[in-house]
């Protein structure tokens, strides 16, 4: 290898194994360039300029430190020049400078993608949240008056008007506002069930294990695919503190079923005056049928239906924030507000400012789904986003070269998060493969490649292809841009 082989490999000390060089045959030590040598140079100076002293004098000395290593091993037949260890040097650098939460492009087909950061903001709950970091704001602070206020009142009323429900309080996200319901109404006493309705939503959020750190002991009733008003009714004691329905978002027991419904519990918990508390997940604001997805249950719908608390999620099919919301009798608020509990899940002022403007958006259904990113990309036809396919295809393919076929495939995405696990929305895409022989190593490489590019592109393989579904895909300059930056797999 000689010195004027690019810098990268002397990086890259697992590269497959070849013949080492005999020891006689390898450079002396003695002649690596010293890391003052290497920091002179050019490069050098750059690196410092840009990363600053320390972290460029750090990276030379790792770099030095991989170059004798690849010489004791026998992997060099020649020293690089110092000017190639200090871009070794600020290539690291660069790649290392690299955030570890950046943006990525989501063509997963998963609209509300958990591991993806869910639900993307509408630019008017952006900006909102741009303005309270760079500034104090009125965050508990009553400007009319000059005295203090409360966080919440920032978004009681609109939740007031938007759920009808008594009142309303915010916190960190879902699973907090189920557990600090479930420790101020039912603490040290009962939380009635159906064993149909026992759920795990995925990373650790049981609702039975949630139920005992709230201080709650369960009680289950029914069976896993039946439940009936009886079960209900037998299990309710002096010791009983709450009924609980928890929709079933992220799944659906068919067939020989039986379930007591919202309307019917209210009047069973009611008859014994112990509450009932719907925990919707998703929940949503708008009518999902006007997009013509299927009924998910409204908020406002939940309140009618006479639960005493509601609790679902900022993040979900709302398209706001990560946040939680408890709407529902203003009696039980009030008690759910003087948990101390509450003030370890409160809301910063940078996503209440965010949550205040998305909730503003509801006020205008008509063109909600326009503004708000979620529903506007629930709403996408398959026929708009095919031909945005087909007008990608070919840039697309350019970007790949003959080792890749790229061809306009129809898809299905769905939802995600656990709302209408059963429904898809008819989709389209990009279905990536191998040219020659069937490769999956060469695909996974391909997808690999694409996640190590300035911003990353994640899709899925399915059946011999990776798919990249364009239903998330508003931004296609950007992502050609960020494509042309890719290193296609050897
Ligand atoms: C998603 C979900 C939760 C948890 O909500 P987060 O906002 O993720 O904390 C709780 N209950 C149900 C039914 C859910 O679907």
């Amino acid at each position: 290898m000689d010195a004027d082989t690019p810098p990268a490999d002397i990086l890259a000390p697992d590269m497959p194994a070849f013949e080492p060089i005999a020891p006689e045959l390898r450079p002396s030590l003695r002649d690596l360039p010293s890391v003052d040598l290497v920091l002179r140079t050019p490069g050098g100076q750059l690196a410092v300029d840009r990363f600053g002293r320390l972290p460029a004098t750090l990276a030379i000395r790792v770099a030095l430190d991989e170059v004798r290593a690849c010489v004791l091993a026998g992997q060099l037949a020649s020293l690089p020049t110092p000017d190639h260890v200090a871009l070794a040097a600020a290539d690291a650098l660069e790649h290392g400078a690299r955030a570890s939460l950046r943006p990525v492009f989501n063509l997963t087909g998963t609209v509300l993608h958990t591991n993806l950061g869910r639900a993307l903001l509408a630019e008017e709950a952006v900006e909102a949240a741009v303005a309270a970091m760079r500034s104090a704001v009125a965050l508990e602070y009553d400007l009319a008056t000059g005295r203090r206020g409360e966080r919440d009142d920032h978004v009681r009323e609109l939740l007031i008007d938007l759920t009808g429900a008594e009142d309303a309080t915010v916190v960190n996200n879902n699973a907090a506002a189920v557990l600090l319901v479930l420790n101020t109404l039912g603490a040290g006493r009962e939380a009635v069930v159906s064993r149909g309705e026992l759920i795990e939503i995925g990373g650790a959020f049981r609702m039975p294990d949630i139920m005992a750190r709230a201080g709650v002991r369960l009680v289950e009733v029914g069976t896993t695919n039946r439940t009936h008003p009886k079960d209900y009714v037998g299990a309710l004691t002096e010791a009983t503190g709450l009924v609980l329905k928890v929709h079933t978002s992220n799944y659906r027991i068919e067939g020989f079923t039986r379930e007591v419904r919202a309307v019917e519990l209210a009047e069973i918990a009611h008859a014994r005056g112990v509450p009932l508390v719907n925990d919707l997940g998703s929940g949503t604001l708008y009518d999902l049928t006007r997009l013509g997805l299927a009924h998910e249950p409204t908020v406002r719908e939940a309140v009618a239906e006479g639960a005493d608390i509601v609790t679902f999620s900022g993040d979900k099919l709302l398209g706001g924030p990560q946040t939680g919301f408890i709407v529902g009798r203003a009696d039980l608020i009030e008690a759910i507000n003087r948990n101390p509990m509450k003030r370890a899940l409160r809301v910063d002022k940078v996503r209440l400012a965010a949550l205040e403007a998305t909730l503003r958006l509801y006020r205008d259904p008509e063109r909600l789904a326009a503004r708000l990113p979620t529903l506007r990309l629930l709403a996408r036809g398959r026929e708009a986003i095919a031909s945005r396919a087909a007008a990608l295809a070919g840039p697309v393919a350019n970007i790949l070269g003959e080792d890749f076929t790229v061809d306009v495939a129809l898809c299905a995405s769905q939802i995600g998060s656990g709302a209408l696990p059963l429904e898809t929305l008819p989709s389209a895409g990009l279905a990536i493969r191998p040219a020659g022989a069937a490769s999956g190593g060469l695909l996974n490489a391909l997808a690999a490649s694409l996640r190590d590019i300035p911003v990353p592109v994640v899709g899925r393989i399915t059946e011999g292809a990776l798919l990249l579904d364009l239903r998330c895909l508003e931004d296609e300059a950007g992502f050609l841009d960020s494509l042309s930056q890719l290193v296609l797999p050897a």
